[in-house]
């Protein structure tokens, strides 16, 4: 059974928790992820370890060589830091109602997005269901003549808005950087170490342990768990919008060119024109790996493989050493379309079972992999139903809160997953090679799941 990463991450930090629990067990004195000493090598964060030494305005060679290090394993690894380590991003896996990570979610996500286009040489992509007879021209024109045409201009747009809203977000975690070394500066002690949530996360382990240890019952455990509950689930954004070791880590991850996700020739866009986003919309950190410019944006990659796994095509790898990957088609995990089993002649006859049968949970998350959110069968339903998010909830087996989505707007998905003309109206449009995503399955297949 293959495990996802985002159960290896969740495992990743869970075990360096363990492991200062552990060191608080035994008393091994090797402290923190923040503070971590061992025999002669004592290193501290490197956030802390600037803060430090402008508090005290003088050089530190321990807070000095603990910044070497880290900058040294973000060399290599990059922000792996946040994506495998942090406790942060587990405390809110953990207790954060689905739901509201969903919505979370899906407020980071694009619009529904433009039709499937193809790229015609030299030109402009133009949709494939544009009207015109010189599509190219019509999308260029400032008043496009049909809409197909301008729902690409929207969602062109809707892009750049989303890359200049992604740059501003990005001044957030800087500026609280810059506060946090300025405060440091003035004040004369690491102001921000206070109230750093992997600190308090840390802290506050220690200090419930005390509490089962030694019956120390404080304040400070109220405290700890008050600023984080604040800075997780009120600030919510932590990680995006303030977080200043981010911040620190993606600057000291530009010089990253290993591990580097990859995207292979078998990509989508390359291979057959069309207008993938999944590895866009998957990305937590917005970074959209098919686009020229995209390597500007790589210092802010935390290796969370999230774009990898996301992939209908596997066309995405981390290789050791960066350039462009090649992928056999044997390689190409791509599966074709299938729907529920027909029932056998003879139980058609005898029995009042359906006639087709409903997908399997492993067929569910297959099939809706094989989506790439290109939005086209957004405008060929009359509900425009937002099907790129059922499939992209479906493809993480969040049966749940697919079939929670497919509920919304007083649709019927119980009803239109069995008897709407599909294969003439939203099938119709997916572009999908191997036969269309077979979405009113996968609607019957989760409503059922959920209301049974
Ligand atoms: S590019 Fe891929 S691995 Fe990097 S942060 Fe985005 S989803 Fe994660
Ligand atoms: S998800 Fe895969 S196929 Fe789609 S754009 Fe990204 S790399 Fe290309
Ligand atoms: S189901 Fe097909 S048409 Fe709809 S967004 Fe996915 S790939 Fe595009």
């Amino acid at each position: 059974m293959k495990i996802s990463s985002k159960v290896l991450r969740s495992l990743t930090a869970i075990l360096f928790l363990l492991l200062t629990a552990a060191g608080l067990l035994w008393h091994t004195g090797w402290g923190t992820l923040s503070s971590f000493g061992w025999k002669d090598i004592a290193l501290i964060c490197p956030l802390g370890a600037i803060e430090v030494m402008l508090a005290e305005k003088t050089f530190i060679p321990q807070a000095f060589f603990g910044l070497a290090a880290v900058f040294l394993i973000c060399t290599i690894f990059g922000r792996i830091f946040c994506g495998w380590v942090c406790p942060v991003p587990l405390l809110k896996r953990l207790f954060r109602k689905r739901d509201e990570v969903r919505i979370d979610e899906q407020k980071t996500r694009e619009a529904p997005g433009a039709p499937h286009e193809e790229k015609t040489e030299g030109s402009a992509a133009v949709p494939l269901a544009c009207a015109q007879s010189s599509p190219a021209n019509c999308a260029m024109e400032a008043e496009p003549a049909c809409s197909a045409c301008a729902s690409v201009r929207k969602a062109h747009a809707e892009t750049e808005k989303s890359s200049r809203s992604s740059g501003a977000r990005n001044a957030g975690p800087l500026a609280v950087l810059a506060g946090a070394l300025a405060s440091s500066a003035v004040f004369g002690f690491p102001v921000f170490c206070l109230i750093c949530p992997v600190g308090l996360t840390f802290a506050l382990l220690i200090a419930l342990w005390r509490l089962f240890e030694v019956n120390d019952l404080s304040w400070s455990i109220a405290i700890f768990a008050g600023f984080l509950f604040l800075e997780i689930f009120v600030l919510r954004r932590w990680c995006g919008n303030f977080c200043p070791l981010g911040a620190l880590m993606t600057l000291l991850s530009r010089f990253n060119r290993t591990l580097r996700p990859t995207v292979s020739r078998a990509c989508l866009r390359e291979s057959k024109g069309l207008n993938c986003r999944v590895c866009a919309t998957a990305c937590p950190e917005g970074i959209r790996l098919t686009e020229p410019d995209g390597g500007s944006s790589h210092a802010h990659c935390t290796k969370c493989r999230r774009c990898a796994e996301s992939c209908p095509e596997g066309a995405i790898t981390f290789p050791l050493i960066p350039g462009k990957v090649e992928l056999s088609d044997a390689q190409n995990p791509r599966s074709q379309r299938r729907t529920g089993a027909a029932l056998e002649l003879e139980k058609r006859r005898t029995t009042f079972l359906p006639a087709v049968g409903t997908l399997t949970l492993s067929e569910m998350r297959e099939q809706s992999a094989r989506c790439i959110e290109c939005g086209a069968c957004v405008r060929a339903c009359p509900q425009h139903p937002d099907i790129p998010a059922w499939m992209a909830l479906l493809r993480e087996e969040r049966v749940r809160d697919a079939a929670l989505l497919m509920l919304e707007k007083g649709r019927l998905p119980e009803i239109c997953g069995r008897v709407c003309p599909s294969e003439r109206l939203c099938e119709s449009a997916c572009p999908v090679a191997g036969g269309a995503v077979p979405i009113a399955s996968l609607e019957r297949a989760a409503v059922e799941r959920v209301l049974a």
